[in-house]
């Protein structure tokens, strides 16, 4: 439905063809398969170190290592910014530390409602030559459980803590309710517990029996800011600051950076945005309870 009418067209099938592509799968329980076969996985740290790359091709600078201690504002306008090598003079400020920007938006005044939230990765060795590099990415969604082969041919997983999905949650579920009311995003660091790593195993060997005794190798977690809405955050303030705050990823905004960096060029270069509806991404709707739906009531998936 929804996805084939922008162009994605993924194909349905039974369950019990998904071993056709994901050799050993068993699929009991599951009503309905959906196989999207042009989707791939994009590397998070390649595609940042690109964007980067062009960014320096096409005459910017970037300071690897530099932390913004504080926005300067004269007159209600951005001057520029702090930093613990300096100070630096800009006419803009795109403001996008993820978990971390309520502190510094605090510091001109503005409220940023977003609070850090951990999603946690597990990779294991599967051991078992079914399982390649060209396995395609599945996803369970009864149990909001994925693995995926990264480039060495190990499983990628990660699974919600809840056990099932709520229909009230709509487009706010899925992976995303772990997000829990902690207001220090430096908390979050490491590898998953012991509990969060045993309940991914056992959800994958309940789908991919081979994977039994499969080795964890390792496992992180990596901390973003959750917004009420789980949708963006794309708002100048205080208003004509030329202070723009993008944040509030929510845990599924990887996908969305090509589109919202042109969204941002757009805005820097003409003071408005056709590209997005930024009264939808605004800070003003969560003060006036107009928070985001999106067209239909479907998890985000990642
Ligand atoms: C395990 C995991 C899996 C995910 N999977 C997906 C997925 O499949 N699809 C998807 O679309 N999204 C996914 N996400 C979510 C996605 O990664 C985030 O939504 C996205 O990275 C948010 O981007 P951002 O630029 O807003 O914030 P971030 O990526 O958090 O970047 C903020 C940056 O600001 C820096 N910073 C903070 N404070 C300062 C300061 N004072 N000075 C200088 N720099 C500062 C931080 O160091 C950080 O590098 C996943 C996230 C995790 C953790």
């Amino acid at each position: 439905g929804p996805q084939r009418r922008i162009g994605v067209g993924p194909e349905l099938m039974a369950p019990e063809e998904i071993s056709r592509y994901v050799p050993g799968f068993r699929a009991p329980g599951l009503a309905l398969a959906a196989f999207e076969r042009q989707a791939a996985v994009a590397d998070p740290h390649r595609t940042a170190t690109a964007f980067a790359a062009r960014a320096q091709e096409l005459g910017a600078r970037v300071y690897t290592g530099t932390a913004v201690t504080a926005i300067r504002l004269r007159d209600g306008r951005v001057e520029g910014v702090e930093t613990d090598r300096g100070f630096v003079r800009c006419e803009w400020v795109i403001h996008a530390a993820g978990a971390w920007a309520p502190r510094l938006a605090a510091g001109i005044g503005v409220d940023l409602p977003v609070k850090p939230g951990s999603l946690s990765v597990c990779a294991f060795d599967p051991r078992y030559e079914g399982w390649s590099t060209e396995t395609p990415t599945w996803m369970d969604l009864d149990t909001v459980t994925y693995a995926r082969p990264d480039a060495r041919g190990l499983i990628i997983a990660g699974s919600d803590h809840d056990q099932k999905g709520d229909e009230d949650d709509g487009e706010a579920g899925a992976l995303n309710r772990s997000a829990p009311a902690e207001p220090d995003p430096d908390v979050y660091h490491g590898a998953p517990d012991d509990l969060t790593a045993a309940l991914v195993y056992e959800r994958i060997v309940d789908r991919c029996p081979w994977a039994e005794g499969a080795r964890l190798v390792r496992g992180w977690i990596g901390v973003d800011a959750y917004t009420p809405d789980y949708h963006l955050i794309f708002a100048e303030a205080p208003a004509g600051s030329r202070c723009l705050h993008v944040t509030g990823g929510s845990g599924n905004s990887f996908k969305l950076s090509p589109a919202v960096g042109e969204a941002v060029a757009e805005y820097v270069a003409s003071g408005s945005c056709t590209y997005l509806d930024t009264q939808a991404f605004s800070l003003e709707r969560f003060a006036t309870g107009r928070l985001f739906r999106g067209a239909y009531r479907m998890h985000i998936l990642g």
